[in-house]
């Protein structure tokens, strides 16, 4: 992180100089120790800068020139995301940096790369984490409201790293050192690149998909959903092909995705040698540290392909996981450190129960372009037991004395599992609360979610009540629900406040929809359209949106106005006043028959 630790390790030039919007924690979990460490692991000497002052050049240049490249990331979220609250409200904490303090300018990415752009305008700079991902092609910004262009277009950057990147950084770091030039990287999978207009239309382009430009995307939102469609259905890594955007001055290309890594590759990223902890220099500790600190990454990828997560454009859908003696190693490793006080905080990936699964199809010919995978499908091996095997033996681990899953499951899966995991999961994993996000209950909503529906949700919870019986300390479901999501009416949400009340579910967990870019969702959000139909979606925004988030919560006695007025545009009074069903009472400040009941038993 300084030039005084470089010359400690005898480095007296970085070959490779990474940037990041997140403070420095060497953890797996953090994108620029991951890529950092696969970086040093291949020969070459990394720097950090980490949180710069981007006001002035001091930080920026004082780690020197590097011999090959900048990598520039926004940090482990995008900035925007993480500086505003879904409301846009400025956030007055930044859970990556130390004691929370923020210190991340808006659209990092950009801000970053145009500093270092000035100062060194003959190093080549490579863009990737989250935010470069997921703005590779002209993409609805919620912030501003508009449609901006890809993050390649605005920032003078050369290559842009899309994905999990520790493949496409050493192809580029390797090929550089050779003395390639950075204007010839075009060939690189998982990577996002510029073509001058002139040579665009020379170019053979039989192996390319063109999507609408960004002045027609800009400009009609039927185009912003075809385009949308298009590149989703490229992003697999075995039968993806390219893509193409032109833009004012420039064409953006994107490569096929990066080949899955293998159980052996990604066991040896895991395998390398994490501190798990902050930068010693720091004087406060970083919040996003804690709740990961003892966590393990099982696998990557997830099928799910929830419409609101952009995941499927960023990991893929393809679940890549580790072996089992890999994930033991870490463990063992763990326990080794003084700070580890035998708890294992998570076992998990996007979606803990997805590790070990898999379809004989991925390898041949990458996922199914016309469906999404599910438990019904025959090709999808659902059993869990790979994960019941690794439950097993990383309680006997020495040292350990709790083994958590704490990321989110799926639940369909579940039912569909022969090995035992829920009652597994129930007897040794969780503590008093089993997290879930069945995200919503009414079939409109779920399937635009694409997300079960409402009774394959039903059906797991009875399973998981039935493992409760007789016990003397029970668990509890703790559901995630959305609101505001595109496809979502009043009425839908009325009838989730009615599961929420008849189940007596806990609604702390809730989320108002937030069109986070590159998701199915913000594509139906910004356009009103299914992008994979272009039939209309209603989309609930404004005053309709602030009723559906009061819905969720309607116990809480400041919504009620709201929620009254959602009873009223349903055409729902009967569930205003004091009898036993309603969800909120006729006077405010009063309790319905169920609250007051509630309130007695707590
Ligand atoms: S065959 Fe089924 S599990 Fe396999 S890729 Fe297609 S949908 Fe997914």
């Amino acid at each position: 992180m300084s030039k005084k630790e470089a010359e400690k390790l005898g480095i007296h030039e970085f070959d490779i100089i990474l940037v990041s919007g997140d403070a420095y924690v060497d953890h797996p979990s953090f994108g620029t120790a991951l890529i950092g460490r696969v970086l040093w692991d291949a020969g070459y000497t990394v720097g950090i800068i980490a949180q710069p002052d981007w006001k002035t050049g001091t930080d920026f240049t004082a780690l020197g020139t590097p011999r090959l490249f900048f990598g520039i990331s926004s940090g482990n979220v995008d900035s925007m995301v993480n500086n505003y609250t879904p409301n846009l409200k400025r956030r007055s904490d930044d859970v990556y940096s130390p004691g929370g303090i923020p210190k991340r300018p808006d659209r990092a990415t950009i801000v970053y790369t145009d500093r270092l752009h000035a100062l060194y305008p003959e190093v080549p700079i490579i863009l990737g984490g989250i935010e470069a991902s997921l703005r590779r092609f002209a993409h609805y910004d919620y912030w501003q409201d508009r449609v901006r262009q890809s993050i390649l277009a605005d920032a003078p950057a050369d290559i842009l790293v899309f994905g999990m990147g520790e493949r496409q950084v050493r192809e580029i770091a390797q090929r550089l050192d050779h003395g390639e030039s950075v204007n010839h990287l075009h060939d690189i999978r998982g990577t996002t690149y510029k073509m001058e207009m002139l040579k665009w239309r020379t170019t053979p382009r039989e192996n390319i998909v063109e999507i609408p430009s960004f002045s027609e995307v800009n400009k009609d939102t039927t185009a912003y959903a075809r385009a949308f469609a298009l590149h989703y259905g490229e992003q697999d890594p075995v039968r993806g092909r390219a893509v193409a955007q032109q833009h004012p001055k420039t064409v953006i290309i994107q490569n096929p995705p990066a080949t899955p890594l293998t159980s052996t590759e990604i066991d040896c990223i895991y395998e390398l040698p994490f501190s798990r902890r902050a930068h010693p220099t720091y004087c406060m500790s970083v919040p996003a540290l804690e709740p990961v600190q003892f966590s393990i990454t099982s696998h990557r990828g997830c099928f799910g392909a929830c419409s609101f997560c952009a995941l499927t454009h960023h990991q893929g859908q393809i679940v890549q996981s580790r072996s089992l003696e890999s994930i033991v190693s870490e463990v063992e490793h763990m326990t080794r450190m003084p700070e580890f006080k035998g708890i294992v905080q998570d076992i998990g990936g996007p979606t803990a129960n997805m590790y070990g699964l898999s379809c004989p199809q991925w390898a041949k010919r990458g996922t199914c372009r016309d469906k999404h995978c599910s438990s019904d499908c025959p090709n999808l091996s659902t059993s869990h037991f790979q994960q019941v095997e690794l439950f097993d033996m990383l309680r006997k681990v020495p040292g350990v004395r709790k083994v958590f899953v704490s990321s989110g499951i799926r639940y369909d899966l579940v039912l569909a599992d022969d090995a035992g995991y829920l009652k597994k999961l129930c007897e040794h994993h969780v503590s008093g609360h089993l997290k879930v996000a069945p995200e919503h209950i009414a079939p409109p909503v779920t399937a635009c979610m694409n997300k079960p529906d409402g009774a394959v949700f039903e059906a797991f919870r009875r399973q998981f009540e039935a493992l409760q019986q007789n016990k003397t300390n029970r668990q509890y479901l703790l559901p995630y629900f959305m609101s505001g999501h595109p496809g979502c009416r009043i009425p839908d949400m009325v009838d989730l406040a009615l599961y929420i009340r008849d189940h007596n579910l806990y609604t702390e967990q809730v989320q108002d929809f937030t069109p986070t870019p590159m998701t199915i969702s913000t594509c139906m959000y910004y356009t009103g359209l299914d992008p994979f139909t272009l039939q209309p979606v209603h989309v609930p925004k404004g005053r309709e949106k602030k009723i559906q988030r009061a819905m969720l919560q309607y116990r809480d006695k400041k919504n009620r106005s709201l929620v009254a007025e959602g009873l009223g545009v349903a055409g729902r009074q009967d569930l205003i006043g004091s009898g036993k069903h309603c969800l909120i009472a006729a006077i405010p400040g009063k309790r319905t028959t169920a609250q007051r009941q509630d309130k007695g038993q707590r």
